[in-house]
């Protein structure tokens, strides 16, 4: 056994972030490892348990660690500890705490006055309608005790259910709005993960409790835990252990929905708070905004509104809860009030400035359609990145010129047998036909080791990033391909479609590809499509000149493009935010990629984020990036931008940002 004490600097102690990146370097070893602090101990495997450690900055932990690799266990930790736990810079500043106490649970509250209740503003926009009091089906917990294994295995049948529902709102959120956005539900599945609270569970099954009423005392005592803590960032997580709660509980007890009950026709949502994956779900069509009683404008609810565009107010106090169904309101979300029961002059001024809003918005929307020329007349085509249908419409109405991305991932999530053949050729036919005759790159399945479908068998990997993953574990179950080609081949009957394959590494699996894509066509007899690759691989790009001979077109995968040149996991907790795709490595590798593609006569496309980061905009432009796919609601922005500036300067910015030595000293250029 060998043990350490060690003093956390990290400005708000160890709150979700710096304890997540704790808990996955404890994960690498064998070694049981616990944590103390003062009279509490915890399992360093566990996220909820290391939280409710509430440790604050500059207090001391004793690491505890027992087992085969106990010593370098101990030194993993010290050093991820003195290293910062991913908040070196944070912990170099000399005001630590945050001020603002934005996720604070109690955050300013001036109650009713005149009817107008201030709360924070969340997500702009003006919401005109009746109030819908928004409260969370009861679920029923039955008593009876059906055997240990049956409870066990109903038990892990939920949380695999849950599981993969949690991955497809991942999935959509990160689609719709990107990786940080749909990060909250990868906190959300380290909770259903959590080896403390399943083994807590089991304890409790084992002591003859039903598998739902086990569950839900644990969920109970742990959230209870966590919201306890004084640090109010660490207390604000006990909505997700909730949120997580509630999901499994209602699978458990087999209720087919997540217990939200709307009317039929539109309201003002009003709830207590909303979890992140409530807040997901809210239908738009009979949602008209949405105020919460709790929670702050950087909380996740507030989060996914801004990126669902739903406007809302949080932390407006409890005093909203108590008001009645179908009192008029007006909700706006750009100043943070609630004004009940307006009278006839305010609903007809709130009307005049939704409208004003609304113009706004549609002026937006109006140029965001035109086509994005810069000043001295040189066209970059903008285009989305889509996860469905809602998507691809969404797109439309925000101007994309098509979709540039398709990540056909969202059909395969959350279910137990891959969709069928028709199911997957209705879905894309429908988006091809949404686009209304502009091209959709339909981007064949890119899933992996660290992604699992139960109905697909991949033995475990240690490096699931470097496993089988994307065109590497379709062209090793090729019916899955097969049957993914045929869909869009017929689809591509019905509107403009492309083929684009994942994580290409050379030409072979290229190869491969293409001669199912043939054989498929000549079965069917179907049309030709375009076919591309993504230039997501080092190798890729370094090879570019031998892969434009036998493509039509590139579509630079900047996420993973990055973490592969520069050997960081794009999910790491504390690398992530150094993985920057505008290191002068990356943007080599892209100017090689572009200059043979068009040397060859094909065209170039950046499908990652980096194509809506507004410093990498006009680099990319200078490189010769032919066309941007971005997340739906930056088309507007990024096209705009693209107006603003010369093809000639983003040319002589883009030469300077590939002569810097590092990402900062691009990023420090003068656009
Ligand atoms: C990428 O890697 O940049 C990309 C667009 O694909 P995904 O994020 O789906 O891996
Ligand atoms: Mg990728």
């Amino acid at each position: 056994m060998k043990e350490l004490n060690i003093v956390v600097q990290n400005p708000t102690g160890l709150h979700a972030r710096p304890a997540k990146i704790f808990v996955n370097t404890a994960k690498q070893f064998k070694s049981d490892i616990r944590v103390h602090h003062g009279t509490k101990k915890a399992n360093a495997k566990s996220l909820i348990s290391m939280l409710t450690l509430g440790v604050e900055t500059g207090t001391s932990i004793r690491i505890v660690v027992d087992g085969v690799d106990e010593e370098t266990a101990l030194t993993a930790l010290e050093t991820a500890v003195a290293d910062g736990l991913g908040e070196a810079e944070q912990i170099n500043q000399t005001d630590p705490k945050p001020t603002n106490g934005q996720e604070s649970s109690t955050a300013s509250t001036i109650p009713e006055q005149d009817g107008l209740v201030r709360g924070i503003a969340a997500a702009p926009g003006i919401a005109i309608g009746p109030i819908f009091q928004l409260r969370r089906a009861e679920v029923r917990i039955e008593e009876t005790f059906g055997g240990a294994s049956a409870e066990e295995t109903r038990l892990q049948t939920a949380i695999e259910q849950a599981r993969g529902q949690l991955a497809a709102l991942h999935q959509q959120m990160h689609a719709r709005s990107g990786a940080s956005e749909a990060a909250i539900f990868e906190v959300h599945l380290e909770i259903l993960d959590d080896p403390d609270l399943l083994d807590a569970v089991l304890g409790k099954i084992g002591q003859q409790q039903p598998a739902a009423q086990a569950w839900q005392s644990i969920i109970e005592a742990r959230a209870k835990l966590m919201a306890g803590l004084d640090d109010p960032l660490l207390a604000a997580r006990a909505a997700d252990i909730h949120d997580v709660g509630y999901r499994v509980l209602r699978l458990l007890v087999g209720a087919d929905d997540q217990g939200l009950r709307l009317p039929e026709h539109p309201v003002i949502v009003v709830a207590h708070d909303l979890s992140p994956s409530d807040t997901a779900s809210l239908p738009k069509d009979r949602v008209l905004g949405f105020c919460t009683a709790v929670g702050g404008p950087t909380a996740h609810s507030a989060i996914i509104a801004r990126a669902l565009s739903l406007p809302a107010v949080v932390s407006a106090g409890s005093g909203v809860l108590d008001l009645a169904n179908n009192t008029p309101a007006i909700l706006d979300g750009r100043s943070g009030t609630l004004t009940i029961n307006p009278d006839a002059q305010v609903v007809a001024q709130a009307r005049q400035a939704q409208a004003t809003w609304r113009q706004q918005q549609e002026l937006a929307a109006r140029t965001a359609a035109d086509p994005a020329i810069t000043p001295d007349g040189h066209r970059i085509e903008v285009v989305a990145n889509v996860g469905g249908l809602a998507d691809a419409q969404a797109a439309m109405l925000a101007g994309a010129e098509g979709v540039g991305l398709l990540r056909t991932e969202f059909l395969f999530l959350d279910r137990a047998t891959a969709p069928s053949e028709e199911e997957q050729f209705t879905v894309y036919r429908d988006i091809a036909q949404a686009m209304q005759g502009q091209a959709v790159i339909v981007r064949t399945l890119d899933i992996g080791g660290d992604k699992p479908l139960p109905y697909i068998e991949v033995p475990p990997e240690a490096n699931p990033f470097l496993g089988e993953r994307g065109i590497r574990l379709c062209l090793n179950r090729p019916h899955l391909l097969r049957e993914q080609v045929r869909a869009i081949l017929r689809a591509a009957q019905h509107g403009r479609l492309r083929i684009m394959f994942p994580m290409i590494a050379d030409i072979g699996e290229l190869r491969a590809a293409r001669t199912i894509v043939e054989e498929v066509r000549a079965e069917l007899n179907g049309p030709a499509v375009e076919i591309g690759i993504m230039i997501e691989i080092p190798s890729a790009a370094l090879m570019a000149d031998v892969l434009a001979t036998e493509v039509d077109f590139f579509s630079v995968g900047t996420n993973d493009l990055t973490q592969y040149t520069l050997a960081m996991d794009r999910q790491h907790p504390s690398l992530a935010g150094k993985a920057d795709g505008l290191h002068p490595a990356v943007l080599r590798l892209i100017a090689r990629t572009v200059d043979a593609a068009h040397a060859a006569g094909k065209w170039v496309g950046v499908c990652g984020e980096l194509g809506a980061d507004p410093q990498a905009v006009p680099i990319l432009m200078g490189l010769g990036v032919d066309e941007l796919s971005v997340s739906v609601p930056a088309i507007p922005t990024v096209k705009a931008q693209i107006r603003t500036q010369t093809l000639a300067t983003a040319r002589e910015l883009a030469q300077k940002a590939l002569a810097c030595a590092t990402a900062q000293e691009v990023r420090n250029l003068e656009g």
